[in-house]
């Protein structure tokens, strides 16, 4: 393996995925995908192109992203930015949001680059940067309190330590607005504070914002790329796969001025090229399909919110009554509880895992059923210990089965 991709270990995902299809866990809480269908129109689209006449949707499509696409995301995202998006020059279509991704950092970070990364964070940040030859910083959210109840707006960025990454080196920020796995929601202070400092320090911002139609009340999405004098310097990310909850679609995009979306492109055409039309086209016609009702209480884009609420709020208290305590997330689908009350019932010494958040999913996936995810996945090798005591639990997931997780935590406990 080129040492650009450091030892090659398997990815949490990678492992954990794996540790389900062995395992069988009962209740599947790992990876976050919804096991509920999509809306029905959704894939009513796919198969609409499927079955469809124009057989020319079976063919290559233009590579930087289908025309019907790149023009409907335009439409959605230009007023929400407050300016008009060009749809050719300044949206990319990729391979889920995990491309675009990609395709932001290797496009824009050089040889000794640093990157200044918020912990804890999605996991492909670190080795997408270092395989670009670029410096990861890491600064981690804490919180501000451990006991009592706990929410997402309790972490926080300490503004000093931020303010001390920025150097002469500092090419780019990478933002995750919900978080995963935190779900935290930044304020318009906290962006702003973060907007000043990659202005004054002329540094790139690429805003993961995947998550951006998971948001609880009375909490608001707000995009870092619609702040005074940010749009020139922010690549915004979003993921079709998390909007219509079709996460094996995986087509995703990123959005911002062309002289930045330039670079992407240069990766892209020079990687994936181009993605699968039929899937691009279904993800347009769906988008159509929500522009018309925006803002009304049947769009899917906020209708997803209201579904996801009492299912967070059912789990959190499924966690808070089996002795775990959970920080109640803002954003997103995921919930992480500290475990660390629990340890005196569940003997880990049976896993050989380094970090005792690994040790607790894997003998909690076995002995209660319940699959989790350890956060320490989402630090940097030196701030581990951080996300050691915490298991992350998906919960877009149907009644029924957050119904079971309950009953099979509640037997155990
Ligand atoms: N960013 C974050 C924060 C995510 O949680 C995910 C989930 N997979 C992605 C990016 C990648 O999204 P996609 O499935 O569209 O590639
Ligand atoms: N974003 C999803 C999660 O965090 C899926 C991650 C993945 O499959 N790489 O669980």
């Amino acid at each position: 393996i080129p040492s650009r991709y450091g030892t090659g270990e398997k990815s949490v995902w990678v492992e954990y995925i794996q540790l389900a299809a062995d395992y069988k866990p009962k209740v599947n809480l790992g990876q976050g995908f919804p096991d509920f269908p999509p809306p029905q129109h959704v894939t009513q689209a796919l198969g609409d192109v499927a079955a469809g006449e124009n057989h020319l949707l079976h063919q290559y499509t233009r590579g930087f992203g289908h025309p019907r696409l790149v023009q409907n995301l335009s439409k959605l995202y230009s007023p929400l930015i407050g300016r008009e998006i060009d749809p050719f020059n300044e949206i990319l279509v990729g391979s889920g949001a995990y491309e675009a991704l990609f395709s932001s950092i290797l496009g824009h970070v050089d040889k000794g680059d640093e990157v200044i990364v918020i912990e804890p964070f999605f996991d492909c940040y670190e080795p997408m940067i270092t395989s670009a030859g670029g410096v990861a910083k890491f600064i981690a959210l804490q919180p501000k309190k451990t006991s009592g109840n706990i929410t997402s707006a309790d972490w926080v960025l300490d503004e000093k330590e931020l303010t001390s990454l920025f150097g002469p080196k500092t090419k780019m920020l990478i933002l995750n607005t919900p978080n995963n796995p935190l779900g935290k929601v930044f304020t318009r202070s906290e962006l702003e504070m973060i907007a000043n400092l990659c202005k004054k320090h002329n540094v790139l911002v690429v805003a993961d914002e995947v998550y951006e139609w998971m948001v609880y009340e009375p909490h608001k999405h707000i995009r870092i790329a619609s702040l005074p004098d940010m749009w020139e310097r922010t690549i915004t990310i979003g993921s079709a796969g998390k909007t219509f909850s079709v996460t094996g679609w995986k087509i995703g995009w990123a959005y911002g001025p062309a002289a930045l979306m330039r670079n992407l492109q240069v990766v892209h055409q020079n990687s994936v090229y181009t993605c699968p039309t039929p899937i691009q086209e279904a993800v347009a016609r769906a988008i159509e399909v929500e522009l018309a009702r925006f803002n009304k209480p049947d769009c899917y884009m906020f209708s997803i919110s209201k579904e996801l609420a009492p299912k967070r709020d059912a789990f959190v208290k499924t966690l808070r009554e089996n002795g775990f305590n959970p920080t109640v997330p803002d954003g997103g689908y995921f919930v992480i509880a500290d475990w660390t009350e629990l340890a005196k019932k569940i003997d880990l010494s049976s896993e050989k895992d380094k970090y005792c958040d690994y040790r607790f999913t894997k003998k909690f996936a076995k002995e209660v059923g319940v699959l989790a995810i350890p956060p320490s996945a989402f630090y940097s090798e030196p701030h581990k210990h951080l996300g050691e005591n915490y298991a992350r639990f998906c919960f877009i997931k149907k009644d029924e089965n957050l119904g079971l997780a309950d009953k099979l935590i509640r037997e155990w406990n």
